[in-house]
């Protein structure tokens, strides 16, 4: 295989370079490139997914792999992860170009970093591509829960939508207390979830067991009724119309950039508070929420119920565990739960500081990372700062 290491002069034309450590670019075979980015490994190995998708050229894609390696250098680092931020991309239309053989060769990619960065499923990959993958190399997560060694099926691995949707419940749950200051909770107010697909579906059912008003949208009709028969009580408007619902908490979980100048001149709530990544178009969106008095939860804090899953898989399958965790479900879950915690601090900081909470969350996860300490609360962070230079041999 082809491989080459993009210089930092190659890589300084580029809007969402950020002195990455390495970003590295594979062929595949004939038609296929990847790239892998490691942006920062202070906290640990970098894990991020491989996303495949028929970018329009070489340069989207390196754009890509940077910005969202960074991204989960942030998301890692607020989770309380002992995990760098990497990613990779794959260039190509996985229905045409996807075969064993060619998420093997990704395997030997991955295989390249030596441990430096642990890849996983992201859009256009699934539990099967990482298997191949894992023909070649240990450093991948997201298996099927059969192939966990040591452990009861099912305990660990397999698919993190519910976990995740539990994160943004508790980081939900969180963001009421701190608006309301305990005057209201979930059944005195109403909801607004744009798309009912895994983990939209996941927030409705948790939501519901209070019986709040919940209104939904999704593009796909199938998942809507879904959605209606497990819930009845759900109400259900256009897709052009959930911006403008009159509800309290707005919940995005279909796509990014939902946040923008048009729709958030339509939003009537107090709090934005869903799964979707990148939800805000641009950095300012933030600032633009903060002004109008919205309560913005930033996304890549309440959704990391799902990168501490496959970051708990990892951990049990590579014996990785600087920080002495616990490495089975119940601690886990508490791990996941702990979002509602992570997302009141945030939010009150905020507020204290009179700043955005987007702009909050990142300063939080800069000092974590750039001091190479991952853990929320003061004694583990003593624990951690000497360990957290302990790589997977
Ligand atoms: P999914 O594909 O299962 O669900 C997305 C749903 O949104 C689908 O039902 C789809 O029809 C619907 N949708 C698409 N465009 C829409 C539109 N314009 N209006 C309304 N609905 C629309 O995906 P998912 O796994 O539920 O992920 C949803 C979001 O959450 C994504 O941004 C994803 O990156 C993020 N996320 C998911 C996880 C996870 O564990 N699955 C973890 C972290 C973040």
């Amino acid at each position: 295989m082809n491989i080459t290491d993009l210089s930092p002069e190659a890589l300084s034309e580029f809007p969402s370079y950020d002195d990455h450590e390495h970003v590295r670019r594979f062929v595949l075979n004939d038609e296929v490139v990847a790239y892998i980015a490691v942006h920062n490994s202070n906290l640990g190995p970098s894990l991020g997914g491989c996303r495949f998708k028929p970018y329009t050229d070489e340069k989207e894609a390196i754009n890509d792999v940077l910005r969202l390696s960074r991204g989960m250098t942030y998301k890692n680092a607020v989770a309380g992860l002992p995990l760098g931020g990497g990613k990779a991309v794959i260039i190509g239309e996985p229905k045409v170009h996807k075969t064993a053989e060619l998420m093997q060769a990704m395997g030997e990619a991955v295989e390249s970093f030596e441990g430096l960065y642990i890849t996983a499923e992201d859009s256009g990959t699934n539990e099967e591509d990482m298997v191949n993958i894992s023909q070649n190399t240990q450093f991948v997560t997201g298996l099927p829960p059969e192939k966990m060694e040591g452990s009861t099926y099912g305990e660990l691995g397999g698919n993190p939508s519910p976990l995740t949707a539990l994160g943004c419940y508790e980081g939900i749950k969180a963001a009421i207390e701190f608006r309301y200051k305990g005057e209201k909770s979930i059944p005195d107010l109403s909801f607004a979830v744009q798309g009912v697909g895994a983990v939209g579906f996941e927030i409705c059912k948790l939501l519901s067991q209070d019986n709040p008003k919940i209104t939904i949208c999704d593009i796909n009709d199938e998942n809507i009724q879904a959605a209606k028969d497990a819930i009845p009580s759900l109400e259900v408007v256009d897709v052009h119309d959930i911006y403008g619902v009159d509800c309290d908490i707005f919940v995005p979980c279909a796509m990014g950039g939902v946040l923008n100048d048009n729709t958030i001149e339509l939003l009537k709530c107090d709090i934005v508070a869903g799964m979707a990544n990148n939800q805000l178009l641009s950095e300012h969106h933030d600032q633009m929420l903060h002004s109008k008095n919205i309560l913005y939860v930033p996304d890549y804090v309440i959704n990391s119920g799902g990168v501490i899953c496959v970051g708990y898989e990892f951990f049990r399958n590579s014996g990785y565990n600087p920080q002495d965790f616990n490495i089975e479900r119940g601690a886990m879950v508490s791990h996941v739960e702990r979002i509602g915690k992570i997302v009141y601090e945030i939010l009150d900081r905020a507020a204290q500081e009179g700043r955005p909470t987007g702009e909050t969350a990142d300063n939080i996860a800069e000092e974590k990372f750039l001091k190479g300490v991952a853990l929320n609360d003061n004694e583990e962070e003593e624990n951690s700062s000497q360990n957290s230079t302990k790589l997977v041999q």
